[in-house]
């Protein structure tokens, strides 16, 4: 979510009582819309409250504003309202992290952008003293939010390369990278300070704010490449939340309350995502912004996999076994989503129920391409949110379960990831299912593997019965078998 920059230049200098109120107001809109996007119950509501948050804010500014050439102001509007709407409408679903990843740049890109602009022409954004001096305040803000903003415009652009599969997805380790990190970083906050304590016409003051920008692209860069696996999610919400930060700092150098209000929430509800993802995942944050985790690993997809004997079956197995059962526990993954097989799914698991069979959905909190993916997809279906059940909660019901239908989850599933420390996902917590009297395993081919790149001991597990085809085309089968 990404409100951020949006909100726009205001010199902070005598905004009017009213317009002050108008901020607020979009600041509550804004509150509302995160609290509406908590549940996919209430995710739509959610949305409309952010837009009506983001136009209170957008009118308020412009209306304020002496804005010189507001024909240009409405140009660039149209058009970037243009692109959002065809981006949003052609958009699949499962690219939806690498448009993300996308945006995240946009902002910090903006939040740069807007920081060297203040730094060039500081009267006009009312932060200079009597004497015509930046304020030293106003250097720190300006340095925090360039650094931010640079930071999240090359981490995001190469989140966005991997993600989309432009760049390997797989960790790239260059020698020393901790200390180059921590050095480039320890550089960073002092030439800020420096920054900071030289007054306007200093020597070199001109050359630091230069530098400042070069490190911090170069920083974000070099935190993301060692990133790889299983950490990505993780890794696209920490920039959202960096995004966040960078409007934050920039609306303190521009006075405007709005933007520091929606830079405040962003970065917020970006870190605490942040971090209860890296709860799910069993991962410590600082292990995943160091980088690297799990890539000495030599299980990797690159290598080829020793050929075990597995169990293949056909609709027709799968559809008897399910309506002799009393209870199915279904974990959709990506997969599912590639294949658009949510509405089918809904259909069988509504036959299921007609037959007396219990059916709940176990949903990974980084199944899928990004935090809610599932969600989404099986609310789109109409899927009721009662038969929807998270990874801790539904994880001790596999024991009584008699069948355990993955569709097109792979890694979430993997018991290396509690058994295997050389694997890249290992300490991720991950579904039960060979506690399941029998699973099904629906995925396109045995050659294919998940996003971590690691083969997976279901596959060969003696109560495990492999339905090789696309999610969607088996599951009509099964409906099919099922009537
Ligand atoms: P995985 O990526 O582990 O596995 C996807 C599975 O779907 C594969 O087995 C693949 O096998 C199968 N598949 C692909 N297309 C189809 C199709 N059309 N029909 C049937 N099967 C198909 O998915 P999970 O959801 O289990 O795990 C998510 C992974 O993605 C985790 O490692 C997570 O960390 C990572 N991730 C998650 C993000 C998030 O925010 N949720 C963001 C970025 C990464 P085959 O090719 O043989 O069909």
């Amino acid at each position: 979510m990404s409100f951020s920059i949006l909100a726009s230049a205001a010199d902070g200098a005598g905004t009017p009582a009213w317009a002050m109120l108008a901020y607020l107001i979009a600041g509550v809109f804004f509150i509302l819309a995160l609290r509406g996007l908590s549940s996919p119950a209430s995710s739509r509501a959610g949305n409309r409250y952010g837009m009506l948050g983001m136009l209170i804010a957008v009118v308020t500014t412009l209306v304020t504003h002496d804005i010189a050439n507001i024909a240009e102001i409405g140009i660039a509007m149209f058009l970037g309202g243009i692109i959002g709407v065809t981006v949003a409408r052609k958009i699949a679903m499962t690219a939806m992290p690498e448009l993300v990843a996308g945006f995240h740049s946009l902002v910090g890109l903006a939040a740069v952008v807007v920081g060297l602009a203040a730094w060039l022409d500081p009267a006009s954004f009312g932060i200079t003293d009597a004497a015509g001096q930046i304020l030293m305040v106003s250097r720190i803000e300006l340095g925090l939010g360039i650094a931010i903003g640079a930071i999240t415009f090359s981490g995001s652009v190469i989140a966005f390369l991997k993600l989309s599969g432009r760049m390997s997805g797989n960790p790239i380790l260059l020698p020393m990278r901790h200390v180059i990190n921590l050095g480039t970083l320890v550089a960073i906050l002092g030439m800020i300070a420096a920054n900071a304590m030289s007054g306007a016409g200093g020597a070199g003051e001109g050359q630091l704010i230069i530098y400042i920008t070069i490190a911090a692209f170069l920083i974000g860069f070099l935190l993301i490449i060692p990133i790889g696996g299983a950490d990505m999610p993780v890794v696209v919400s920490m920039l959202n939340s960096y995004s966040g930060w960078a409007a934050a700092a920039m609306g303190f150098t521009l006075g405007n309350t709005a933007m520091i209000i929606t830079g405040a929430l962003v970065g917020s509800s970006g870190a605490i995502l942040s971090y209860i993802m890296c709860r799910a995942m069993n991962r410590s944050f600082i292990s995943v912004i160091a980088g690297g985790f799990g890539a000495d690993d030599s299980s990797g997809g690159g290598e080829a996999r020793e050929a075990r004997p597995y169990k293949q079956g056909s609709a027709e197995d799968a559809a008897f076994m399910l309506e002799q059962a009393e209870k199915v526990i279904i974990i959709p993954g990506y997969g599912m989503a590639v294949a658009q097989a949510q509405h089918a799914l809904r259909e069988m698991c509504d036959m299921l129920e007609e037959k007396g069979v219990e059916v709940k959905f176990a949903i990974h909190p980084v199944a899928g391409r990004m935090p809610g993916h599932m969600n989404v997809l099986l609310a789109e279906a109409s899927v009721d949110y009662d038969k929807v059940f998270e990874l801790e909660d539904i994880n001790s019901e596999f024991a009584q379960a008699d069948v355990a239908f993955i569709i097109g989850a792979n890694d979430v599933v993997n018991p290396a990831a509690k058994t295997d420390k050389s694997s890249p996902i290992y300490g991720m917590p991950v579904f039960d299912v060979d506690k399941a009297k029998q699973v099904f395993f629906i995925k396109r081919s045995m050659g294919g593997v998940g996003y971590a790149g690691v083969d997976n001991d279901v596959f060969y597990m003696n109560q495990t019965v492999m339905l090789l085809s696309d999610a969607k085309k088996m599951v009509e089968e099964i409906v099919k078998a099922l009537d």
